[in-house]
């Protein structure tokens, strides 16, 4: 097939129309995709707040589709979390600064916030053809694209024909039915409840997680700033317990009370909720993608499952228009379920870990619990071994097939428990430098300019980022690609330096922000760059 019979004029099909599938047809049409969102609410229905937390990277790649600094903005930022067992605090955590990051490493801000500002942007998109109140009910795929059946509000049915389909359909996705995969993992029996709060309290803006506080004896709360004066609150409460009787016997009011003393208050949102730990085996069949929670549903503490699934979008986003423009190796689409899957099993692995020491479900685990929580009082050595939620990070493809590998020793050391900072080695998440742009540069937060121009910024068209002193000779010219020297990059030599870039060394960066290769000589850049594009 030639390059011009592969280039489809069909639009891709995003089922969902929840954040995931929404970010996904923003950053298609940032690429100049087209796409149909088929989203089965006639309108958007707000289902609580679900999501507040976003980590910084993931604010960079909604600052690609528009609205990361607006989130931002809007939202409290925070560096600290701070743990408590009984009266004592055992645990701060104060997240680093890192140099030449466009965000704070935290922003709260609730989700149904978030999607009225994609909704916003997508009905603003040209690109971008939003059908609300269209179920998805089958898909057939033949080779060159897919036919997608959808059925409106009163019933009547529609065809669509897309390219590729994107099936962001939430934790009872349809899409993954319809392909016949399966959703093993595990549930929880205790449940949370989860309120949002208006109070003006005199809580700073940090994360605060309690363990075994004397006004919830025996499990955790977890409280969490929001903007407007809004407060998470989240208690681990019982299996079997009941919302409505809560609320009818006035014990919600003596739980909030607990917390908020006697400030008056406002109940925003409550709702009670149980937690999975679910992955599906296959985040791609043939020209269909799951993303989002239709492909991974994991606890919430953490902060991974809706900053996981933007990090779904976009991988996969760049990767069907690499495939729609037939500049994509026949590996390409394939990489998206080696890169994806293996993120979603770190991500599991990491809140399952949670989970087992917030609801222990054996004796061992119960033991553990307490010896550790016990211990954390007097001993600081035990204190890093509490988890009350490792927060979201991007993930390394170190082992992807897109990867031109580190050595086995750098392989070796790389360091993976949660929450550690990562060298910069192949498939890591390349660390931002601004580019110099005649000094237009503005300031976000805090004390230090932030450039308007940086080169995770420059990734936010479908273009790979060549880092080199020397150039690059070489290089096939119907991929784009940017060539920047180190000497543009105004970060004082740290980035070229980190990545060990002497003489005639050369970075590639993917579009995605990951390095694809970091190598001694630009010379090799051809062949990375075949490999990065799944040849
Ligand atoms: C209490 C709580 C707190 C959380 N906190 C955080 C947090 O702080 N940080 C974080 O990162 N994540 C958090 N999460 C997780 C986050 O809410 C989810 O990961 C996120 O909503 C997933 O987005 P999505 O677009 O994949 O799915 P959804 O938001 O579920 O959207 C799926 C969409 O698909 C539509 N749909 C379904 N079936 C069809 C069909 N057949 N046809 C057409 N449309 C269909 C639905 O109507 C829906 O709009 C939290 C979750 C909960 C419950």
């Amino acid at each position: 097939v030639s390059r011009r019979e592969r280039v489809s004029a069909d639009p891709v099909i995003v089922v969902g129309g929840g954040p995931v599938g929404l970010v996904t047809a923003l950053l298609l049409a940032g690429y100049g995709v087209p796409s149909v969102v088929c989203e089965r609410a006639p309108r958007r229905e707000t289902v609580g707040s679900r999501s507040i937390c976003m980590q910084r990277d993931v604010l960079d790649v909604l600052e690609r589709v528009g609205v990361g600094s607006r989130i931002a903005r809007a939202g409290v930022t925070w560096w600290t979390g701070r743990t408590y067992y009984r009266e004592h605090e055992v645990l701060t955590i104060t997240f680093p600064e890192q140099p030449n990051a466009a965000f704070p490493p935290f922003t709260n801000l609730g989700q149904s916030t978030v999607e009225r500002m994609l909704d916003e942007l997508v009905a603003a998109q040209p690109l971008v053809d939003m059908r609300w109140g269209l179920t998805v009910t089958g898909l057939a795929q033949d080779g060159v694209g897919v036919t997608v059946t959808a059925s409106t509000v009163d019933g009547r049915p529609v065809d669509l024909r897309g390219s590729h389909c994107v099936a962001a359909d939430g934790p009872h996705s349809t899409v993954r039915g319809l392909l016949g995969l399966d959703f093993p993992g595990e549930s929880f029996d205790d449940q949370f409840l989860i309120a949002d709060i208006r109070a003006r309290l005199p809580f700073a803006a940090e994360r605060r997680f309690f363990f075994d506080p004397a006004w919830n004896p025996g499990r955790q709360v977890l409280v969490h700033p929001q903007p407007d004066g809004v407060w998470r609150i989240d208690w681990q409460v019982p299996d079997g317990f009941d919302l409505a009787a809560e609320r009818a016997s006035g014990g919600l009011d003596r739980r909030i009370r607990m917390v908020t003393g006697e400030a008056r208050y406002e109940v925003v949102w409550v709702s009670a909720y149980r937690f999975h730990q679910r992955r599906v085996p296959r985040m791609r069949v043939g020209r269909v993608l799951l993303a989002g929670d239709a492909a991974h549903v994991m606890s919430p503490f953490g902060a991974r499952g809706l900053n996981s699934g933007i990090q779904d979008a976009e991988n996969a986003a760049w990767k069907i228009a690499y495939d729609r423009a037939g500049l994509a190796g026949p590996g390409l689409l394939e990489s998206y379920h080696a890169e994806r899957a293996a993120a979603a099993e770190e991500n599991l692995e990491v809140t399952g870990r949670t989970m087992r020491f917030l609801v222990p479900q054996t004796e061992t685990q119960r033991r553990h619990r307490l010896d550790v929580l016990g211990g954390s009082v007097h001993d600081p050595a035990v204190r890093s071994k509490i988890d009350s939620g490792k927060l979201a990070e991007p993930f390394w493809y170190l082992d992807s097939p897109l990867t031109t590998p580190a050595s086995p020793a750098e392989l070796a050391a790389f360091p993976r428990a949660p929450g550690v900072a990562r060298p910069p080695l192949p498939g890591v998440l390349c660390p931002d430098a601004p580019i110099l742009d005649g000094g237009r540069l503005r300031r976000l937060f805090g004390p230090r300019p932030h450039p308007t121009k940086s080169l995770r910024g420059s990734t936010g068209n479908p273009q790979f980022v060549v880092l080199a002193a020397g150039g690059a000779p070489g290089l096939p010219a119907r991929v784009p690609t940017r060539v920047v020297a180190p000497r543009e990059l105004a970060d004082d030599g740290r980035l070229a330096a980190a990545l060990g870039l002497t003489g005639q060394g050369a970075a590639l960066i993917r579009p995605d922000g990951h390095l694809a290769a970091v190598l001694p000589d630009a010379g090799g850049l051809a062949a990375a760059l075949r490999r990065a594009t799944g040849w």
